[in-house]
């Protein structure tokens, strides 16, 4: 068993570029938790940086980046949907790295070429190869399937060329994205510490799963009892467990800690709360980002974290958490998304 200085030891030493601005800042939602009857921090990676806002993405991408760049690589790819925070995180990421960004990008909705919006516009002004791929009646996995496909071609043409590529999946979900969030939740267990707090439950959106996988890798490799809490915000098949667990277990290898597993009930996540599905907003979630926006002055997003408050709100709500608990909302970022198209956010203005 390795001493737990020697484990924070070996974290210290996986890959690394600074991208972001860390520690995130954790505060008390002093309003919320007065209203609701809980003790509420917010956990801000929505703030990390380094252009505009932030998000979990950047976390990850101070780690993949890190891989990228040990490995020599001169070109990284990325997939995701044409208002991917991951995708414009992963552009940005590679500029400030000096390697060239190409993305594919599914367009669940048509973007209008002639008027970009949000991260397609950031896309655009980052200067990264953009590909659109139309999901045209398919579903969101048979059009990413294509995209990764789409992907590797053009891997096998640029390394034939000379180049080196880094292929990243669809929200940095790997065992190296996810490590970041290791360390992540150490920041976290610290600055509740300081504070004068203990975390009981942890609340976060989960979308490709890669953050749940490192939030659950680091309650394990801090030794910590939260309930870590996922609000989906899309559908996803019986696999979705064992992938979470699958990407934890390797993050602990990632960062030597390779004697630690995670448990397959170290979390929990929920899909009561997306509505309709991935890119499609809900009134209920609207109602929840006007809420918050006006009783915390806080914004979250129409696609994730709205969603996710939206479903934290609702567990406080039903009594499914003890009432003066202390919980934590993990803000993931995507605000950018609220200058997107309005088919992405819906009827955030038109109601009161
Ligand atoms: C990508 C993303 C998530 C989901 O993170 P995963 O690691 O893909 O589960 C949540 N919120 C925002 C804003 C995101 O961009």
């Amino acid at each position: 068993m390795l001493q737990n200085n020697e484990r924070l030891y070996h974290l210290g030493q996986v890959p690394r570029v600074s991208l972001g601005f860390f520690p995130t800042p954790l505060h008390r939602l002093e309003r919320l938790s007065e209203s609701l009857g809980y003790d509420i921090y917010c956990k801000r990676d929505d703030l990390t940086g380094f252009n505009i806002y932030g998000g979990n993405k950047i976390r990850k991408l101070e780690y993949l980046m890190g891989d990228a760049v040990a490995k020599g690589c001169d070109t990284v790819l990325t997939y995701g949907a044409t208002q991917s925070n991951h995708a414009m995180e992963t552009i940005a990421a590679a500029r400030k790295c000096g390697l060239t960004p190409i993305v594919y990008l599914v367009s669940l909705v048509e973007p209008d070429p002639e008027d970009a919006r949000a991260n397609l516009l950031l896309d655009a002004i980052f200067g990264a190869e953009v590909h659109i791929v139309p999901a045209e009646g398919r579903t969101e996995a048979e059009a990413s399937r294509e995209a990764f496909a789409l992907g590797e071609k053009r891997i096998i043409q640029l390394e034939g060329e000379g180049h080196k590529c880094y292929n990243i999946p669809e929200g940095g979900a790997t065992e190296v994205g996810s490590a970041a969030y290791i360390a992540g939740y150490g920041e976290l267990l610290g600055q509740l510490e300081g504070m004068g707090g203990k975390m009981e439950y942890l609340f976060t959106s989960t979308g490709t799963g890669g953050t749940m996988a490192g939030l659950a890798a680091g309650k394990a490799f801090f030794g910590d009892d939260t309930e870590i809490i996922g609000i989906q915000v899309s559908p996803k098949d019986e696999t979705y467990r064992d992938r979470i667990v699958r990407i934890a277990d390797r993050a602990l290898q990632y960062v030597g800690a390779d004697d630690i597993q995670v448990s397959r009930d170290s979390f929990r996540y929920d899909g009561r709360f997306y509505g309709e599905g991935y890119e499609i907003p809900s009134s209920e979630v609207n109602e929840a980002i006007r809420w918050l926006a006006r009783t915390e002055g806080l914004l979250t997003d129409p696609v994730y974290s709205g969603k996710g408050f939206y479903g934290m709100v609702e567990h406080l709500r039903n009594g499914e958490i003890p009432k003066g608990s202390t919980v934590v909302f993990l803000h993931t970022g995507g605000t950018t998304a609220l200058f997107a198209e309005k088919k992405i956010i819906g009827d955030l203005v038109s109601r009161s």
